[in-house]
């Protein structure tokens, strides 16, 4: 059955064929539905209607009940402008137009009441006005736009077919006072009680029309609500039915490889974060449901330690487990520091590569198929690898931003029970793009560093600083400390980037010779193993400067160097700025990151790189990061439902969020599949928002 709101725009009175084309093509506007959810960006105060005897040229603006008279035309050719007197009784103000001269021409009639609206100024001695709105006093009562009148978004060329902001207006004003006008219900009314909402209808009217600015308020909450709603409906849904659908592998006991390390070989304490995440992971495993885990912490904050904790469970319950980094370095990296970690613990471990060669990879497969080997850790070509475990329970994934839910999806094939996931990542992400984009993960926060480091110092400095930092490496080197050069590397293939590193390079060997400095160099163009050697020797202390591209970004542990300078800094992302920035401080010593950056900032690459001077905080950075690029840039995390947000904000209707989580969650708890009757509205809605999902366990 059609409804009324599903109808084509063309039928709206007031469009016509060629506005509602142009509507489409401009604002995506196809149906009564679409306008009604071009919602106002913001609203002016029209509540005052000012004496001009009060009005103030410092007003910002004043709305005037008067008459017209006097209209002049004035001027030649380019100067040519239209003038008006304007009275209330109490005084006169002057008006002036430059352009749309004869549409207001037409529009004034004498001795007739309207209402004029824009910004005074002083023009002489005179009070002036340019270009104000101009509305009759009859419409102005009749449109009801006393109070808080919307603000629309809409572009030149709607614009020249008199939909500005005004003309948009008043089609919304058509539709919400169409008798026809209907909108059903979609929440159960329990629901909309303990809530406290605003029926749809009434929200979906006021969010434009609102009179004052507390039913505004109200009905832009109903709405938000219902957006964050419908995203946590959809992630909890399909989370329910992966549940329901696939068992999970109970890891039962704790025990002796757990017990053993715990007791005997834990190289320092765990922080408080530490033990509660690994509480967390452990009674999720141990529960018979299959585990489907985010793992959020700031970079440094010791992820490794509760990863290898959590395979030690899997361990002890007779699995193998498998650890998957984005690249071969950081495969090597975790190799070294998961084998360093199961010293004396009796545990096999191999790592797997693109550069593992024939008679490694046979061997190793041998060893997997037959249950020999415990810890199996590689690149991502582990799962397109015709690898198969005897009995795999337990997946960690390093850096979730590059592997996505299908390729997830690929390890459950790997057989033929599901083992756990646990991914973890070291980019932050605000809460509340969390639970938008991973919604259908249950999430573990380590939000707190280990004891001792000192925070890392930030400066920025500019070309004229150059000498300076040369001057302050230096130093550092000579305390025995080790330093990164970091040039921005966009792409790979790009001969300028390539071109910039190769410079820099040239540089830093002349200003640190032989035989006092040693001087490393990794970049993409260079072979894997010529990669690991240079590596190799930096981690060794044989090199005392590490001059690389964002390679290094991720994972890369060399507690003694203490200096980060990054070049070019502005080119760099807020998230990719702090990632790098981690690479330093996780030894004791006092650590610093220099941020190298051109003269010509944008406002936006200065914000980026004062909020990295002002805070070490990953979450605060992460947070910024969201406001500044907006959700929709954010490394492709377009989809999940992020798009279905209309009026609600991420970065600043977090509150809203958690509410509507909730009541989803409870809502969920006594019906988990929405067969109840009073849920009906719910379910209808989901799958006329969210067409490309499979519903076909709720429906
Ligand atoms: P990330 O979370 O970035 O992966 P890592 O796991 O690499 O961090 O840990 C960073 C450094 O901190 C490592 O050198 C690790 O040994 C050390 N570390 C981890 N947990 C603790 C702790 N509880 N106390 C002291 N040092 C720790
Ligand atoms: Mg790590």
């Amino acid at each position: 059955m059609a409804e009324f709101l599903d109808t084509p725009i063309e039928y709206l009175k007031g469009v016509g064929p060629s506005r509602g084309d142009l509507l489409r093509t401009e604002l995506d506007i196809h149906t009564f539905s679409d306008l009604l959810m071009h919602y106002p960006f913001r609203y002016v105060d029209r509540s005052h209607v000012y004496k001009i005897a009060d009005v103030d040229p410092d007003f910002a603006f004043v709305q005037i009940r008067g008459r017209f008279f006097d209209l002049r035309m004035m001027g030649e050719k380019r100067s040519r402008r239209l003038t008006a007197k304007f009275t209330d009784g109490t005084d006169t103000i002057e008006l002036v137009w430059f352009q749309g001269i004869s549409w207001v021409q037409k529009l004034i009639q004498p001795n007739k009441d309207y209402i004029i609206f824009g910004k005074p100024s002083l023009f002489g001695k005179r009070l002036n006005m340019a270009h104000p709105e101009i509305i009759s006093w009859d419409e102005f009562n009749k449109e009801q736009v006393q109070g808080l009148q919307p603000v629309y978004s809409t572009t030149e060329k709607l614009k020249n077919r008199h939909l500005d902001s005004r003309g948009i207006q008043k089609l919304i004003y058509t539709l919400v006072t169409d008798p026809d006008f209907q909108v059903k219900e979609i929440f159960p009314a329990k629901l909309m009680e303990v809530a406290r909402l605003m029926g749809r209808k009434e929200a979906l009217a006021r969010v434009h029309f609102p009179g004052k600015e507390e039913t505004g308020q109200k009905a832009r909450f109903r709405i938000k609500f219902e957006e964050f709603f419908f995203t946590q409906l959809r992630m909890l849904l399909i989370k329910g039915q992966r549940n329901a659908a696939l068992k999970g592998i109970p890891f039962e006991v704790v025990g002796k490889h757990f017990n053993d390390f715990y007791a005997h070989h834990l190289p320092f304490e765990l922080t408080g974060a530490q033990k509660r995440v690994i509480k967390e992971i452990r009674s999720d495993m141990g529960s018979g449901k299959q585990m489907n885990r985010l793992l959020q912490g700031d970079v440094g904050s010791g992820k490794t330690m509760v990863a290898f904790m959590s395979m030690l469970i899997a361990l002890d319950n007779g699995y193998q487990c498998a650890l998957m980094a984005p690249t071969e370095i950081l495969a090597t990296q975790h190799h070294e520091s998961i084998s360093e970690l199961a010293e004396g613990l009796g545990i096999k471990i191999a790592l797997l590569t693109g550069s593992s060669n024939k008679g490694e990879r046979k061997q190793i497969h041998a060893l997997l198929e037959s249950g020999e080997l415990d810890i199996l850790i590689g690149t991502h070509a582990l799962i397109e690898d015709k690898v198969q475990f005897k009995c795999l329970g337990l997946v960690v994934i390093d850096e979730q931003h590059r592997f996505g839910v299908e390729q997830r999806a690929r390890l459950w094939n790997k057989g033929q029970q599901v083992p756990h996931i646990l991914v973890m990542t070291a980019t932050p992400i605000p809460r509340t793009l969390a639970m938008t984009i991973y919604g259908d993960l249950d999430v573990s926060v380590i939000d707190e560093m280990p004891l001792g480091r000192k925070p890392i110092e930030t400066a920025l400095r500019f070309e004229s600083g150059r000498l300076r930092v040369i001057g302050f490496m230096r130093e550092e080197i000579k305390k025995g400390r080790q330093v990164y050069v970091v040039y921005p590397l966009i792409e790979e293939s790009e001969k300028l980037d390539y071109q910039n590193l190769m410079d820099g390079y040239e540089h830093i060997l002349q200003e640190f010779p032989r035989p006092d400095f040693e001087v490393s160099i990794v970049h993409g163009r260079m072979r894997a193993d010529d990669k690991e050697a240079e590596m190799q020797r930096f981690k060794q202390g044989i090199t005392q400067i590490m001059v690389a591209t964002s390679v290094i970004e991720v994972g890369v542990n060399v507690p003694n160097a203490s200096v980060m300078v990054i070049e070019s800094a502005e080119k760099f992302g807020l998230s990719q700025l702090h990632q790098l920035r981690g690479r330093v401080g996780r030894g004791s010593e006092q650590s610093y990151c220099i941020l190298l950056a051109g003269h010509k900032l944008s406002r936006e690459a200065r914000m980026r790189l004062e909020a990295m001077v002002a805070t070490n905080n990953g979450f605060e950075i992460a947070d910024l990061d969201l406001k500044l690029r907006g959700p929709g840039e954010i490394d492709g995390l377009r989809q999940s439902g992020l798009t279905s947000l209309k009026l609600a904000d991420l970065s600043k209707d977090g509150e809203i969020l958690h509410l509507s989580r909730h009541y989803c969650e409870r809502l969920l708890e006594e019906d988990p599949s929405l067969q109840k009757p009073e849920n009906l509205g719910l379910r209808h809605h989901l799958q006329k928002t969210y067409k490309g999902t499979d519903w076909s366990r709720i429906s």
